[in-house]
């Protein structure tokens, strides 16, 4: 099928011409420079021998242990699983709950869609409801979080090590192996081994192309700019049509079925109150105690910044600065960005939109690493259960800081970064052509 023929960028929604694209090229955003489009050579064969790999790596990272410890002649193992087991038993089910989905249920059911979708692809056919499934997979990408969890490992094992003996578990190393398989399949995704093989209703099509043929009249930009609609999971471009009426609510993406909208609704409107309670959040995150350590007898509460200076004292200060930059200043600067960019368009700046967008697309790529802390919790918790000798519990800092890590996630994905450009749109009338890159 012929490539589409036009394609709106998603970070600041100018409608461009789509240019063919050779072999291993890119396409990006001939006005911001997002990435738009990438040619994987064989990426559903690559991403299917990955995905199986994947899957087989999780099983045995989850079957067996990841680590244990020695102390006094008492062991203790560890698997993903026996950390949300001891928090749920600590009474922090908000947290297990949090690990649980990001840890197992979210890569898990995502590792088994992504193959149900590859596996058709593989021998040539598109199989039934695929679509919907490789939506679904995309859905949950960015809730997996298994390579946060291998930061959390190294640095509860740099906490450990002193006092115990740490022996790396049977699984440890599926683990690691785990996290490398997952980003190169995730490069072999990126360049749709799905949405150019789905077939486009001829109609939509046809809008297209007329579009493009009209493309040059500033008319026509204005006219497409106020109504053409790109679906933002398979990144169709669907005119006004009879059959192809693109207003919110009224139909959903011809080709992949996900609900149509030219903006995410409310979006400022929802980013405030995620960021106001993410903010609210923030403050019981940093001065209540995320763990309680007990160690013959004697209790020593510990917060996020206090776990800092322990490790700063133990002279591991790289390990530190990862902690200090991923759980304090991570979520207040992104706090901060997202305020700063709700201000800008509310105050409707022309000011360096190429360069808010940027800050945009750091934010939303950071955050999920400041999930570390709670890793580092789930893991001492579950390893050091030595009944009087030493015990770790999670502390109500821990709920509070999840809170603030998944509802700045959630800001970030509400915010619309094409509401930038919106106001500077208004000097910018033609239809852009996208740059080709090799
Ligand atoms: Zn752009
Ligand atoms: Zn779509």
């Amino acid at each position: 099928m012929a490539p589409d023929a036009l394609i709106q960028c998603h970070a600041c929604g100018l409608l461009q011409r789509n240019p063919p694209l050779p072999a291993g090229g890119a396409v990006r955003c001939g006005r911001c420079a997002t990435m738009l489009r990438r040619h994987i050579p064989e990426g559903a064969e690559r991403a299917l021998a990955l995905i199986l790999a994947g899957l087989i790596l999780f099983v045995i990272a989850n079957g067996f242990p990841l680590l244990s410890i020695r102390l006094q002649g008492q062991t203790v193992e560890m698997t993903l699983f026996t950390g949300i087991e001891t928090l749920y038993r600590q009474g922090m089910w908000p947290l297990s709950l949090v690990v649980f989905f990001t840890g197992i249920l979210a890569p898990g059911i995502r590792l088994v869609l992504l193959l149900s979708v590859l596996i058709p692809l593989g021998m040539n056919r598109v199989g039934r409801g695929s679509a919907t499934r490789f939506r679904y997979a995309a859905a949950l990408a960015p809730w997996g979080m298994l390579d946060v969890f291998l930061l959390g490992l190294l640095v509860s094992v740099v906490k450990l090590a002193d006092q115990t003996v740490v022996i790396p578990g049977t699984s440890l190393f599926a683990f690691v192996v785990l996290i490398f398989v997952l980003a190169a399949a995730q490069v072999a995704l990126s360049g749709d081994p799905l949405w150019s093989r789905l077939p486009v209703p001829a109609v939509v099509r046809r809008c297209a192309r007329e579009g493009v043929a009209k493309a040059h009249p500033w008319a026509f930009a204005t006219w497409a700019r106020g109504f053409a609609c790109s679906c933002h999971v398979c990144k169709l471009v669907t005119m006004p049509g009879p059959a192809t009426d693109p207003r919110p609510g009224r139909r959903p993406c011809p080709r992949c079925g996900a609900g149509l909208h030219r903006r995410k609704p409310e979006s400022l409107q929802r980013t405030w109150a995620l960021v106001i309670a993410a903010g609210l959040c923030y403050l019981p995150a940093n001065l209540l105690p995320i763990m309680t350590s007990t160690r013959l007898g004697e209790t020593q509460a510990d917060t996020i910044l206090s776990g800092v200076i322990f490790l700063l004292r133990e002279g591991m200060w790289p390990l530190a600065l990862v902690v200090l930059v991923a759980s304090v200043l991570v979520p207040l600067t992104k706090l901060a960005i997202l305020v700063y960019l709700l201000v800008s368009v509310h105050r409707r700046s022309t000011r360096r939109p190429g360069d808010r967008t940027r800050l945009y697309r750091i934010t939303e790529a950071v955050g999920r690493w400041s999930m570390v802390d709670i890793y580092v919790v789930t893991v001492l918790a579950a390893l050091v259960r030595l009944g009087n000798l030493a015990t770790v519990e999670a502390g109500p800092g821990a709920v509070f800081f999840a809170a603030v890590v998944v509802i700045t996630l959630f800001a970030a994905r509400a915010f619309d970064p094409r509401l930038i450009w919106d106001r500077c749109e208004q000097t910018h009338d033609g239809i852009g052509a996208a740059e080709r890159t090799a």
